[in-house]
């Protein structure tokens, strides 16, 4: 085996995390190699976050493109060419992609080492570390290695050819009548994306809830949502078993009314995501996981072995791209700073289906479950005027504050642009600023942001 040199920081995966610490680290002047064995900028960026909103934005102009005649605009037939679709977006993330390796070609110092890594010990005080054929050594190592598909153990599914969120790029023709399999966001998203570009689209999920986490009115509504759009939901229905057919699948479904079998032409599996940590020689230096896989660590994300640190989805918790990217910002407090950033943070999120849902804190439910005396205050869409005058009056406001401080604990932003209207709740919570902070400023008429100020005005 080849010694491939020595780090002072080992960083194995070039996720959201793993690339800005190796510039931060370099920076600082560390010796910093970090290991990626397939594509810079990981599941975000290949395809996650920037491929499926790119789509979406295409499956977004369909719909609107159908609905002109409200517009006042003859837009006589809309037509999409999926693989064009899925080229656009391909194309997107490839800039991405292309500037991470260039950016890694131009320096010495982060050094890019391409290959699979794995602990493989101790050397001395070093941390042993394989990739491939290659050995390196690093004082420490951070784990930045993400998720995966987790592919159910359903019979039959082996035998088709499924789609999901790694591959669906590679699928250009546009499925005939696609089944869903799960209604968390990914399955949402993609769902209605399928669905705007002309795919008939049945969502199947277990519970009897979409995005489980939410609150029940806010589930409901996007549920709505996507009906109005014309997929089919079937709740409370459980995957039995799949079987290839002439033509493409047949799903055998266990449901409140018994068991029934749904033919598609496609299925595509959004079940969730497994961490990458079981190929990692974790056990070699004694690095404790928990029984999903994922890395148990502290607030500063140092895991029970000194010098090893997790960031990013394996590290548990929410698993969003700047969460991971978060993540980054606390290791360099924890490496090199003060020590004062941790994980105790204030994380929105987008489900980006549409219309939008930002999401910041604690739900109605949560917030209430604590005990504390909350303020929940709702304003229905409908009733701002730039909404209306853009034709998008769907959806509404909901947050829940503190009664005794004012301060506010939630918020769920069901609109258009959601996930960009949140922030003001998001930035007044990290301030730690109550309600009327937001009450009492002057918001731009006409907006959307009139909205966010409307429904604190009433709280
Ligand atoms: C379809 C989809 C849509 C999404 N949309 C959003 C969104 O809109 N917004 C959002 O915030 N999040 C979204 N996410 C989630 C987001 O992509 C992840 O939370 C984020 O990428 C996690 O970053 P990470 O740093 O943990 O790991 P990743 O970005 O997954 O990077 C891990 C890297 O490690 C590499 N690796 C793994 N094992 C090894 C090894 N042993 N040796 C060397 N390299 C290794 C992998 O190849 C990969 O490049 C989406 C995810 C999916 C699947």
């Amino acid at each position: 085996m080849s010694d491939a040199g020595h780090f002072d920081f080992l960083i194995i995966g070039g996720g959201q995390a793993g690339i800005p610490l190796a510039y931060g680290l370099a920076k600082a002047g560390k010796r910093v190699g970090l290991v990626e064995e397939k594509n810079l900028g990981g599941s975000c960026i290949n395809f996650g976050c920037t491929p499926t909103k790119a789509a979406i934005a295409s499956a977004r102009l369909a719909y609107q493109a159908r609905k002109a005649g409200e517009y006042g605009l003859n837009i006589p037939s809309v037509e999409v060419d999926f693989a064009a679709v899925l080229k656009r977006a391909k194309d997107i993330l490839m800039q991405s992609r292309t500037s991470l390796d260039h950016g890694f070609e131009r320096v010495d110092n982060p050094a890019l080492i391409r290959g699979h890594a794995a602990l493989d010990g101790k050397a001395g005080k070093r941390f042993a570390v394989k990739v491939g054929a290659a050995r390196v050594t690093a004082d420490q190592v951070v784990l930045d290695t993400g998720t995966r598909t987790a592919i159910p153990a359903t019979p039959g599914l082996k035998r088709v050819d499924n789609i999901d969120s790694e591959n669906w790029l590679e699928k250009t023709d546009l499925p005939d009548r696609l089944i869903m399999v799960g209604a968390g966001y990914i399955g949402l998203e993609m769902g209605q994306f399928y669905k705007r570009m002309g795919s008939q689209v049945t969502v199947i999920e277990g519970s009897g809830q979409i995005i489980g986490h939410e609150d029940l009115d806010v589930a409901s509504a996007i549920q709505g949502f996507l009906e109005s759009d014309g997929v089919e939901f079937r709740m409370n229905t459980r995957v039995k078993n799949v079987r290839p057919s002439r033509d493409g699948v047949v799903v055998l479904v266990d449901g409140l009314a018994g068991q029934s079998e749904i033919e598609g032409s496609h299925i595509f599996l959004a079940t969730g995501r497994k961490p990458n940590t079981d190929k990692l020689g974790l056990d070699k230096v004694g690095v404790k996981l928990n029984q999903g896989g994922i890395v148990e660590v502290d607030k500063r994300l140092s895991t029970n072995v000194p010098g090893i640190w997790a960031a990013g989805d394996i590290r548990g918790g929410p698993m969003f791209t700047h969460t991971s990217w978060d993540d980054y910002r606390i290791l360099m407090s924890q490496i090199l700073g003060d020590g004062s950033r941790t994980t105790d943070r204030i994380i929105p999120y987008g489900v980006f289906v549409d219309p939008e849902l930002g999401r910041v804190g604690m739900t109605e439910k949560e917030a209430r479950a604590t005990g504390a005396e909350v303020k929940v205050s709702t304003f229905e869409m409908s009733k701002n005027g730039k909404a209306n005058e853009i034709g998008e009056p769907r959806g509404f406001i909901k947050v829940v504050a503190d009664a005794a401080t004012g301060k506010i604990l939630g918020a769920a932003v069901l609109s258009v642009e959601g996930a960009e209207l949140v922030h003001m709740y998001v930035d007044i919570m990290t301030a730690g600023a109550p309600f009327t902070a937001i009450r009492d400023a002057i918001h731009i008429h006409p907006t959307l942001a009139e909205a966010v100020q409307s429904a604190v005005s009433s709280m």
